[in-house]
């Protein structure tokens, strides 16, 4: 039988990397897209290919409004028809208080997080309204998007808010088709989003907030990512499941 095809954007590390994992040990293909960091791009590949599954890698930025449908079409060409999308590519835009965040800053945390999830997002329908597939959409939020991370990025929690809208609406579009739209919110990860952000023992600093008292692992995220993937999440549509040790 044929393996389901899942895009997985930004999976070339933490998160993104789990969820390559856990769908090949799943029994799907992969196609997995990086910014920059084309080693573990290639490493991540290695795992899917150990795991039994096909794996490509697609290099872009999910900003650009040309990226969706190169990645749509090299894994379609690579690997098949896709019918599952992770739109886990993300940036919070660096630690800091509101005050002095930049226009340019605010303007590329929406543009990767907001605008990218958006678009792949619409590439997806499109193609899958067009064939009859019944896909699955898994957009990656936070629990910054309800706790507002203030002090640290606001605009960063303002974009996965809109994230949580936007995957309500969709959900609601598509339902119909057969088409799941779902988002999870994950707590605080040991992933390098935080040196990425400007401080690599952020999790040390924040766990306190954590009623479970420990910091998630990317594996724990990537569990819930390919169930509601699954069939066995099969009536699960336009909801945000948190992740995140009881925040
Ligand atoms: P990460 O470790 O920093 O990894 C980011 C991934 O996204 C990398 O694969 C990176 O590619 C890719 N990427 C970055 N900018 C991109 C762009 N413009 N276009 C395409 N790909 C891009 O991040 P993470 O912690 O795993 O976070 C994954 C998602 O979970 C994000 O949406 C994040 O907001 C969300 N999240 C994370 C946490 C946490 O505590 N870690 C908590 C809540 C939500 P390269 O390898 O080439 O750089």
């Amino acid at each position: 039988m044929a393996r389901d095809v899942v895009i997985v954007t930004g999976g070339s590390r933490g998160i993104g990397a789990a969820v390559c994992r856990a769908a090949a040990r799943d029994g799907y293909d992969v196609c997995l897209s990086f910014a920059e960091n084309a080693a573990a791009a290639d490493a991540v590949c290695a795992d899917v290919a150990a795991a039994g599954g096909r794996a490509t890698a697609v290099q872009g930025d999910v900003a650009d409004p040309t990226f969706a449908a190169r990645l749509f079409d090299a894994c379609a060409e690579r690997l098949g028809p896709v019918s599952a999308l992770v739109n886990n590519a993300g940036i919070t835009g660096g630690i800091g208080p509101f005050r002095a965040t930049t226009v340019e800053t605010m303007r590329r945390v929406l543009d990767v997080n907001l605008l990218g999830t958006m678009m792949c997002a619409q590439e997806a329908v499109r193609r899958w309204l067009a064939n009859g597939t019944r896909g699955r959409i898994v957009n990656l939020s936070s629990i910054a998007a309800t706790v507002g991370a203030p002090n640290e990025y606001v605009p960063y929690a303002a974009t996965k808010a809109g994230v949580e809208t936007f995957t309500v609406g969709l959900a609601k579009e598509v339902a119909t088709a057969g088409i799941r739209v779902v988002a999870v919110a994950p707590g605080v990860i040991y992933t390098d989003i935080h040196a990425a952000s400007g401080e690599p023992d952020r999790p040390a600093r924040v766990v306190s907030r954590v009623p479970m008292a420990r910091v998630g692992e990317p594996e724990e995220i990537a569990e819930a990512i390919v169930w509601l993937m699954s069939e066995k999440a099969s009536s699960v549509t336009g909801t945000v499941l948190r992740v995140s040790g009881g925040v």
